[in-house]
């Protein structure tokens, strides 16, 4: 019996070390899985550690691996890949400080791309709040200059009121009979605003040439102010005539 034992010991040797040789990928294989299976030359993994820092779970690790795997079948239509739990190759997802510096690397990235983001933001917020600015002051400048010109406009206004109220004063104000005057040697003219202005002006100084004084009658010549008399077509008042009277 034991030469048969050894010399089924050499053959089934001899047939890993040709499978070996084959289909490489065996040699991570368990010796009891090829054992079990001896024909079964597909390479067995198990997913063994996945550390939780990595965010993804045991069975969505599996199944990223079996898409892998999926690759190689579809690329040679072989199967050269079998998830097996009791694999002897297993794979670990270990979080380090690689990792751990990638996923810094990354966040800083993306923090970077986030602040670019909101600079450019700021920036076009930047942008528009100048052009409403300058929108602003344009109007302001704007209401400035039509502010300016009411202004102009109305200190003008303001200015020919005030000319025209000077005007209207010097020329409605009462015309005092003293505009003229009479001094027992001459009578002095000092102002008339119209040929009847100064007939009766005239007329006044001469009533004081005359010897007459002033009268309260403001339709009468000798009042002192040229004021309710008619200019065009005058005629002495009886309050004139008094005074002439009085004389
Ligand atoms: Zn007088």
């Amino acid at each position: 019996m034991r030469p048969l034992i050894l010399i089924v010991l050499l053959l089934f040797a001899a047939m890993l070390w040709y499978q070996n040789q084959q289909h490489p990928q065996l040699q991570h294989n368990s010796l009891l899985t090829r054992i079990q299976a001896p024909l079964d030359t597909r390479l067995r993994y198990r997913i063994a550690e996945v550390d939780p820092r990595f965010g993804l779970s045991h069975a969505e690790v599996v199944q990223l691996a079996q898409q892998a795997t999926q690759i190689w079948t579809e690329g040679t239509g072989q199967d050269y890949f079998v998830y097996d739990p009791q694999a002897r190759l297993a794979i670990r997802l270990i979080y380090d400080e690689r990792q751990y510096e990638s996923e810094q690397r990354r966040l800083q990235m993306g923090q970077i791309e986030q602040q670019q983001q909101h600079w450019e933001h700021q920036q076009t917020q930047v942008q528009t709040v100048k052009q409403q600015i300058q929108q602003l002051n344009q109007q302001l400048a704007f209401k400035n200059a039509q502010l300016q010109q009411q202004l102009n406009a109305y200190n003008q206004l303001n200015q020919s009121i005030d000319a025209s109220v000077q005007q209207f004063n010097q020329r409605f104000q009462p015309r005092l009979f003293d505009k003229g005057s009479f001094d027992g040697k001459s009578i002095r003219i000092y102002e008339f605003q119209s040929a009847a202005d100064l007939r009766l002006t005239f007329a006044h100084e001469f009533g004081h040439a005359l010897g007459l004084g002033h009268t309260h009658d403001p339709h009468a010549l000798m009042h002192p102010l040229m004021q309710e008399q008619n200019l065009d077509h005058f005629q002495l008042t009886a309050a004139d005539l008094a005074l002439l009277q009085q004389r």
